[in-house]
């Protein structure tokens, strides 16, 4: 069990590096010749295998249906993935199941929430105080502060958990929690809970604080304001029933009051708490592995590991803890609204890259900042041309990473596709003219004379994506090239320093030669460099800025330049 939690590095990329060891230093496998262990995903399979399960393998994870779904939440559903397909690979029929958690309850009203279709919106365009009443009732039964149809604020959320995950292509069969009391499939574990509840309390004291002799590990839900309750008077196991005061529960670290109802509720009406709810579904769908993040790690995974083998006796399953990253150097939080959603993510980026992200090392903190998400994408696209041997990896180990783990990132492995780099793609944003940006494509090179029609179309999909980056983060390429000569006043001096340059262009010197030229052309004829630099910017983009302008006119249509340096186009 060594290996639990502490895989094989699984990647030498830089995004988002923490200071700790990187790359191979960070191994600990001393098994330097074994091309499996290169990819975590292969480590957490072969212990998996270790214990001979019956097929199917169970894969699971899990998120409450609490607000936005972010990026974040794809951890539960991407590591997962590529444990699940490695175990394809192997023969095995594999199951991956998402949990909703859509019983846990209502702990605080967070302060962002998102409608149907993603977009963010503050809990002042909402039923606030509705929200509000409902604290302590699960997610299920919560109305939903949007009125879009879903039938309660866990269906509201656990919807758009789908669409982000049918977004990303993982095929997961989706299971609520409150299906699974609802038909019966948690009775036997809510019933042992209770047959064996001394023993679950004693042993749940040793991992949690204020677990004294009142506690029983049930939470029946109040029959009169549907908040769940800790206080239980009584239970009947003959007859299949607790006993109930409603007096709320502890959530998010207050108090939350119940009405004073005194009732009884079935095994179905109420839930197990977290620490016994997440052993209980091991046990129910036959969990075969399943990755949770560190705060469990330190959290319910001790307790819950052996509340499985001592009070349900059954075998918990191969654990992953996978760290958390962060988004622009700062938390992910739904609550504060500081999220990238996955739909989001992907007007940016093609969604190999964003699961790309996921294939990397899942114990290395990383950073997504979408500022520079132009670096994740050249990272992406290293990973791909290390793969098909187009570039030199910087050693084997990288070499071996690409081999092993890039057809798990991609739906197709295809080695006619042609990636345009990111930035080049964002140059080619600043027209709309389709024939433009083809031309501009062909003419640096970029897109092959032989390239089949779908990769060139699937290449210049990228100039949309980079357009909206530019535009979202109103960077150096949020310019338009104007397609009609801007009206400049051009002084004599200032058009034979462009009149040199139109020249330099005619003669196709590269991007770095060309920025060169222009400080040379400038220096020529006397003309400030920084008053030549502006009338360039102003004869292309009709402004007084804009990002280097040698690789701009290099990318452009070389005629095209000609022209409007000289002041024919
Ligand atoms: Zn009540």
């Amino acid at each position: 069990m060594s290996q639990v939690g502490d895989p094989p590095a699984g990647d030498e990329s830089d995004v988002g590096e923490d200071g700790r060891a990187t790359g191979a230093t960070e191994r600990d496998d001393g098994d330097d010749g074994d091309d499996y262990r290169v990819f975590w995903a292969d480590a957490y399979a072969d212990e998996i295998e270790a214990r001979d399960p019956r097929d199917p393998i169970v894969v699971k994870g899990a998120v409450s249906p609490s607000g936005i779904p972010h990026l974040g939440h794809l951890n539960e559903i991407l590591r997962g993935y590529y444990v699940a397909e490695v175990l394809r690979e192997r023969g095995h029929e594999v199951v991956q199941l998402f949990v909703s958690d859509d019983r846990d309850p209502l702990r605080s009203v967070p302060r962002w929430l998102a409608d149907a279709d993603f977009t963010l919106v503050g809990l002042g365009e909402v039923d606030a105080a509705a929200l509000g009443e409902n604290l302590g009732v699960p997610y299920v039964d919560v109305p939903d502060p949007f009125d879009d149809g879903h039938a309660s604020y866990g269906e509201h959320f656990t919807q758009l958990l789908r669409t982000s995950v049918e977004r990303v292509g993982v095929p997961v069969e989706f299971v609520r929690t409150a299906e699974l009391y609802e038909t019966g499939q948690l009775d036997d574990a809510v019933r042992t809970a209770l047959e064996r509840r001394d023993e679950g309390r004693e042993l749940l004291a040793e991992y949690q604080a204020g677990v004294d002799d009142s506690y029983v590990p049930f939470m029946p839900q109040c029959r009169e304001c549907g908040r769940l309750t800790t206080t239980v008077t009584g239970v009947d196991l003959d007859a299949g029933t607790v006993a109930y005061r409603c007096e709320g529960l502890e959530a998010g670290g207050q108090h939350i009051a119940g009405c004073g109802h005194e009732g009884v509720a079935k095994f179905r009406e109420g839930k197990l708490p977290w620490r016994f709810e997440w052993p209980a579904g091991w046990a129910a769908l036959g969990v075969d592995f399943e990755p949770f993040g560190k705060d469990h790690a330190e959290g319910s995974w001790p307790s819950g590991e052996r509340i499985a083998r001592e009070i349900f006796d059954s075998e918990p399953p191969v654990p992953m803890v996978y760290e958390w990253f962060t988004l622009g150097g700062e938390s992910l939080s739904s609550s504060s609204g500081n999220v990238v959603t996955v739909p989001e993510l992907l007007s940016l980026v093609e969604p190999e890259v964003l699961r790309y992200f996921f294939v990397l090392n899942p114990r290395k903190q990383r950073d997504l900042d979408l500022a520079r998400v132009d670096r994740l994408v050249d990272d992406f696209d290293r990973f791909e041309a290390t793969y098909f041997g187009e570039v030199e990896p910087a050693d084997d180990r990288e070499r071996r990473f690409a081999e092993r783990a890039y057809p798990f990132v991609v739906t197709e492995v295809r080695p006619d596709r042609v990636r345009l780099p990111y930035t080049f793609a964002a140059v080619l944003g600043m027209t709309d003219d389709p024939d433009l940006r083809l031309a501009m494509a062909r003419r640096e090179g970029h897109l092959p004379a032989d390239a089949p029609d779908w990769a060139v179309e699937a290449a210049m999909a990228r100039v949309e994506r980079a357009r909206g980056w530019a535009e979202r983060e109103d960077n150096e390429y949020n310019y338009r090239l104007q397609a009609e000569r801007p009206a400049v006043e051009v002084p004599a001096d200032v058009q034979a320093a462009l009149d040199d340059l139109a020249d330099a262009v005619a003669t196709g010197l590269d991007e770095d030669a060309l920025q060169g030229e222009i400080y040379e052309a400038a220096r020529r004829h006397d003309v400030p460099v920084g008053d030549f630099f502006a009338v360039g910017y102003e004869l292309f983009l009709g402004q007084s800025r804009g990002p280097r302008l040698g690789p701009l006119l290099a990318a452009l249509d070389r005629a095209f330049v000609v022209d409007r340096l000289r002041g024919a186009g």
